[in-house]
């Protein structure tokens, strides 16, 4: 897959095959559009953020609900993604914002099922 972008130019084709760091927005928004992936990596893909070389992706499950986690070395917020509907109905999902300094949430905003859990995961990732 390539692009005739700026982005796929300057940076995406010099990526390894198979990394994040090649999708641009368009390659992106094209996986996510052609279907078969779950939910959750259509979010991630369709989202912005959390693309660069030195950004790390996590992805499972807590609680039983898929959760998707991105952070950046040295930044103190960390944005995840999670079931944010009820159970039921088909699932949607939400970027949520979580400072590690402050231990709390972006403006109050988190998950419905899982932020306890959440946040004690990156109080032992993140070492608090
Ligand atoms: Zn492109």
């Amino acid at each position: 897959m390539s692009c005739s972008c700026n982005y796929f130019l300057l940076r995406g084709a010099h990526a390894p095959v198979g990394s994040k760091e090649r999708l641009c927005r368009h390659l992106r928004r094209f996986y996510a559009q052609r279907g078969g992936l779950a939910p959750i990596v259509n979010m991630v893909l369709l989202d912005d953020v959390h693309f660069c070389e030195s950004d790390q992706l996590w992805s499972g499950e807590v609680e039983g609900v898929p959760v998707a986690i991105a952070w950046r070395e040295g930044d103190p917020w960390v944005t995840l993604y999670s079931r944010n509907n009820s159970p039921g109905q088909p699932a949607q999902f939400e970027r949520f914002n979580y400072h590690l300094g402050r231990q709390d949430w972006a403006d109050g905003r988190m998950p419905r099922f899982n932020a306890a859990v959440i946040k004690s995961m990156l109080g032992e990732w993140f070492g608090q």
